[in-house]
């Protein structure tokens, strides 16, 4: 089993809504590596995908990359995939090993409460990844996605990243995201206290709902050492939003491959959360009115990232900015 098939519609969205959008270098500024060998059975069985493609190292991520983004060059920020069974210090010393064949491409450690200080310091070192990638599934909650950003990332961590300059990959928890005001007081307090630390939140700061874009980004657009990556945002209204209040130089481009942007289906908003649909088996896909399966996340994405850059008169140089440019400015900053 392949663990990628191109199919003739996905070709057709290529070719007719992205092809000419997407410039020819692409910075991805969320991306996992993987080997299912230091994870549970129970963690990687039940991802089809993770059956078919085993281990995503440099090589895989770029092959898997080039089939649905064709003759482009990519490089990415990528970290191992947060799960509870992960084995942190093998994982970690594959992202380490795996990015340094790439001069353009940097990794982050997954980065676990349990960890004292000293140890995240010798993982550091070990390494030589550059910051970290905290995750609802390690926090210290009772309630896992009720999570505040500190039961995920105690602040010696925020302190090891403020010292060395390192970049913090942030997936926040809390059921209102970004719209929950113990999030909003929590991120300011954080990165004014450490303005060394980079932050990164994932996902247009978990904003996969128009409602918490609206409520959410502005209170904490002002913040200097504060930028966004895109991936996996499926609606379009939130980009429109994105656009309108976050500076654009802070706003990176980011896939959340592999997995989630190769899954199949998107994320919507359904009440006052989301969902995201897919379907990995796309001959069991039925819609009742039309013969099309389901694209790629990674395409529906940047469709919806397309419409609003479209309305918002962005032309090549700023484009080529959100796919390259602010990453290499942010996270390659030194010091
Ligand atoms: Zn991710």
């Amino acid at each position: 089993m392949k663990p990628l098939i191109i199919l003739e519609d996905d070709r057709f969205i290529w070719e007719t809504e992205l092809n000419e959008f997407v410039p020819n270098r692409i910075f991805d500024a969320h991306t996992h590596f993987y080997d299912t060998r230091l994870m549970s059975k129970a963690d990687h069985e039940k991802y089809a995908f993770m059956q078919a493609c085993p281990r995503v190292g440099l090589a895989e991520l770029r092959q898997l990359s080039a089939m649905i983004f064709p003759n482009r060059e990519l490089h990415s920020l990528a970290s191992g995939m947060p799960r509870r069974s992960t084995d942190l210090a093998a994982t970690d010393a594959m992202v380490g090993e795996q990015v340094t064949m790439d001069p353009l491409s940097i990794g982050l450690m997954l980065a676990h409460p349990r960890l004292s200080r000293a140890e995240v310091e010798k993982q550091l070192d070990r390494t030589g990844l550059h910051g970290f990638k905290p995750y609802m599934c390690f926090s210290t909650s009772p309630d896992p996605s009720q999570s505040t950003i500190l039961e995920m990332l105690p602040e010696y961590y925020w302190q090891i990243a403020n010292d060395r300059a390192l970049i913090i990959l942030l997936h926040m928890g809390r059921h209102a995201s970004l719209a929950d005001p113990v999030n909003q007081r929590d991120i300011r307090k954080l990165c004014e206290r450490y303005p060394g630390a980079r932050l990164q939140l994932a996902h247009c700061a978990r904003c996969f709902t128009s409602q918490i874009a609206e409520t959410g980004l502005p209170t904490v657009a002002d913040l200097p050492n504060v930028h966004v990556d895109t991936s996996a945002v499926c609606e379009t209204e939130v980009f429109h939003i994105l656009l309108d209040v976050w500076p654009r130089e802070r706003i990176l481009f980011g896939t959340d491959n592999c997995v989630a942007g190769l899954m199949r289906g998107k994320y919507a908003g359904f009440g006052k959360g989301w969902y995201g649909i897919f379907d990995s088996n796309t001959t069991a896909f039925q819609a009742p009115h039309v013969p099309f399966p389901p694209t790629f996340v990674a395409y529906e994405n940047l469709r919806a990232l397309r419409m609003a850059v479209r309305r918002k008169g962005w032309g090549k140089s700023e484009i080529e900015d959100l796919f390259w440019n602010n990453a290499q400015r942010i996270l390659f900053r030194v010091g």
